[in-house]
């Protein structure tokens, strides 16, 4: 995926936990890896249109909640993205922009069987909701070995259950963009899980303009708000993930709405230092 990850438990030796998180994740990558060629969603990228590919259950699960998403967003959360960002250099390689149209929508699954068709050209990206899952899959992985106090991280997307050693809340901070002035938001995680975009970690640079890694799929071209990063709040990490991805894809005045409207805690922290908090964060403040 990428990035780093951290596990914070106690209530089970490391000796036995430890593979098993490793061997999890190597198992994820295997399936939903845009950065690996022999990857399940490589093959499902290079595959003929009109071929119908068996998924391994995690990533049926991901893409079936994907493409919800992008129904609800309009097509704001695109995972069929992935030549946009090829060709924006934030993929595995550089590829030309082919057709602006999207093709999420013609994706199809079929449940009974676990299939997805590839409707030709469709390049799937799930960079943007597959740690968040992965974070759940973790979750239930301590959750099966008896573990009740944790906090699972993958690349700033994180879930929490129970406490820490010291009988603290798991206190997680909403980093502020380095260039911004905006205070440092304190969230106290029970069972929950929070993920954050934005461009403050990773962006480009061409020309001395600065290009968001979030792709715009109306444009597909970089998104243009005075964003620096949008949290949410969520009951499992792949919807904080996909929504928060979402959120800053809409940008503060429509993703506002889509917050209050769908009741999303959710936080946008804008480049002029302005923190827009949703109805339901400003609740979960208070
Ligand atoms: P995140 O950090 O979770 O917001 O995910 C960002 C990554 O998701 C980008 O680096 C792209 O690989 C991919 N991406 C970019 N734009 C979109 C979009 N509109 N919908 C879904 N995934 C996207
Ligand atoms: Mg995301």
């Amino acid at each position: 995926m990428g990035t780093t990850w951290s596990v914070d438990y106690f209530g089970a030796p490391a000796e036995s936990v430890r593979p098993a998180i490793d061997g999890a994740l190597e198992n994820l990558n295997a399936q939903m890896s845009h950065w690996r060629d022999d990857s399940i969603l490589s093959q499902f990228n290079n595959a003929p249109a009109g071929s119908w590919l068996e998924l391994p259950c995690e990533f049926f699960t991901v893409l079936r909640f994907a493409l919800k998403i992008a129904r609800q967003t309009n097509g704001a959360f695109d995972p069929a993205l992935g030549h946009a960002v090829n060709a924006w250099g934030f993929g595995p390689k550089y590829t030309p922009l082919q057709a602006t149209e999207p093709l999420w929508h013609r994706i199809r699954l079929d449940q009974a069987t676990r299939r997805a068709l590839q409707p030709g050209g469709a390049a799937l990206d799930l960079s943007a909701i597959a740690k968040g899952f992965a974070v759940d899959h973790l979750a239930r992985l301590l959750d099966a070995r008896c573990v009740n106090h944790y906090l699972v991280e993958i690349g700033g997307e994180l879930r929490a259950r129970g406490i820490k050693h010291d009988n603290q809340p798991w206190w997680v901070a909403i980093e502020p963009p380095a260039e911004t002035f905006v205070d440092e938001f304190l969230i106290a995680l029970h069972d929950t899980a929070i993920a954050t975009s934005g461009d403050y970690r990773r962006s480009c640079e061409r020309n001395g303009v600065r290009y968001s890694h979030t792709i715009d799929p109306r444009t597909a071209s970089p998104t243009r708000h005075p964003i620096a990063s949008v949290s949410v709040i969520a009951a499992t990490a792949m919807a904080a993930d996909a929504y928060s991805t979402a959120l800053t894809v809409l940008g503060p005045d429509e993703g506002l709405r889509f917050a209050d409207k769908h009741n999303l805690p959710a936080l946008f922290l804008l480049r002029d230092n302005r923190a827009i908090q949703s109805r339901a964060f400003a609740q979960m403040l208070a």
